[in-house]
């Protein structure tokens, strides 16, 4: 359409340069009648609107070929384009009319027009391609999409699959992860997070069995000797022992429960913070060791900073020294002698437990708070505990800011230190 009436303009200018003014003559019309046989587009010129019958084979209404806007329009020299039916040629057309204007007198016009219906023909192949273009392209992009959406997709079925095994208890199950954006970001998170759930697992799992082992060995000892009694196997001294060795098992098993409920509760409870004078829950906690100690005819010394107070819950700082002298007690020869020593140094309470005993063996140290861990299976069944004592420590300890260190040389001793902040005054 632009097309057609950029080309009708220029042939109507060129016409409209051949106008040399004054009245526009019989020769001039003829000229563009005869240009009107050989051009595409219809054209012819008229001397004034008024004659526009003279010139072409219809009957002419002078108003709707020219409204008196267009006249003023083409007065200032101005061309005219319209599109629409035309009522004159009885069809659709587009047409341009160009003034001949001479000192301000419109002397007549040039009128180009050309029926739209060819227009439209012309435009329909072209809006053919067009269409055609616009599906390829929108299949393209269609392809493209279908093709992004799935590289995303995977990525987050693969994580909805992986949820879905983790809820079905399999923590050994990852993704791959693909990409850096946020999806490979998610499938990393995941994967770290399935790896924590699964060694929590397996430490749970590990924690399980160890409980068990540890009290199926109590278990069967007190089986084994309370059907051998039932069924009078046993008698005299070897009853009295038997009976000594089902009471001396029962304790363990009730010891190990105590501090496996010790162990749970830690976790769950929040303390209650007070301020506590540390030599007097030291001298409680000695004094109730005093029966074992007593029985190995073990002396405990006590040397105390009677102005060190902390913040803390009394119980669990009485089981963190109960469980360390026991056990100094515990892994010490008979006639030894154990020190606790409290003193202040650079805001801290600092309490040392130093035993004459046993000692632990260096490679053992670093793994002495582990729970479940002994030095000496074969010995601790004897007299020892289920290696709980020190990692109830240690997390006690923790649970109040403080620090614990242990030191030892095997045949020595053991030096055991806590160290705990001390309650500011102010
Ligand atoms: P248990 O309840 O078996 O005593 P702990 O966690 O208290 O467990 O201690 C872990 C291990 O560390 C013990 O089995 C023991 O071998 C060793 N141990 C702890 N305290 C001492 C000590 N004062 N002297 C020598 N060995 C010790």
């Amino acid at each position: 359409m632009e097309d057609t009436k950029s080309e009708m303009v220029e042939i109507g200018e060129n016409l409209q340069s051949m106008y040399t003014g004054g009245k526009v003559t019989d020769g001039y019309v003829e000229m563009v009648e005869e240009f009107n046989q050989y051009s595409t587009y219809n054209v012819f010129a008229v001397r004034n609107p008024r004659e526009l019958s003279a010139c072409v084979p219809f009957e002419i209404d002078y108003n709707t070929l020219i409204g008196p806007d267009e006249r003023r329009v083409l007065l200032n020299g101005e061309n005219v384009t319209k599109i629409g039916y035309e009522e004159r040629f009885n069809r659709e057309v587009v047409s341009v009319i160009l003034p001949l204007v001479d000192q301000n007198r419109l002397e007549g016009i040039i009128y180009l027009y050309y029926p739209l219906a060819k227009i439209t023909e012309l435009a329909k192949t072209e809006v053919a391609i067009f269409i055609g273009g616009g599906i390829l392209f929108a299949l393209v992009i269609a392809v493209f999409v279908y093709q992004s959406l799935k590289r995303i997709m995977r990525p987050l079925n693969d994580l909805q699959k992986a949820v879905e095994q983790m809820t079905e208890g399999d923590y050994s199950t990852r993704v791959k992860v693909t990409s850096k954006d946020e999806i490979g970001m998610l499938s990393e998170a995941f994967n770290h997070m399935a790896e924590s759930i699964q060694q929590e697992d397996e430490k749970q799992k590990t924690f399980l069995a160890t409980v068990s082992h540890e009290l199926r060995t109590p278990i069967s000892y007190i089986k084994g000797y309370s059907e051998a009694i039932q069924n009078q196997l046993l008698d005299g001294k070897e009853r009295e022992e038997a009976l000594e060795l089902i009471h001396r098992e029962a304790i363990r098993m009730e010891r190990l429960t105590n501090e496996l409920l010790q162990l749970v509760r830690k976790q769950q409870e929040e303390i209650e913070m007070l301020p506590i004078v540390l030599s007097e829950t030291i001298r409680e906690s000695v004094k109730l060791l005093e029966g074992q100690a007593n029985k190995k005819n073990i002396r405990i010394v006590q040397n105390l900073d009677e102005n060190c107070i902390v913040q803390g819950d009394e119980e669990k700082l009485k089981q963190i020294f109960i469980n360390v002298i026991e056990n100094a007690i515990r892994y010490s020869n008979e006639n030894a002698k154990i020190t606790v020593h409290s003193y202040q140094s650079d805001h801290r309470a600092i309490i040392e437990i130093q035993d004459e005993g046993i000692g632990i063996p260096e490679e053992d140290l670093p793994h002495i708070t582990e729970r479940f861990y002994r030095v000496n299976k074969a010995r601790s069944r004897i007299d020892g505990g289920a290696g709980l004592g020190l990692s109830i420590v240690k997390q006690l300890v923790k649970q109040h800011d403080g620090a614990l260190a242990i030191k030892s040389v095997v045949g020595e001793g053991t030096l055991v230190t806590i160290s705990l902040p001390l309650m500011e005054e102010d």
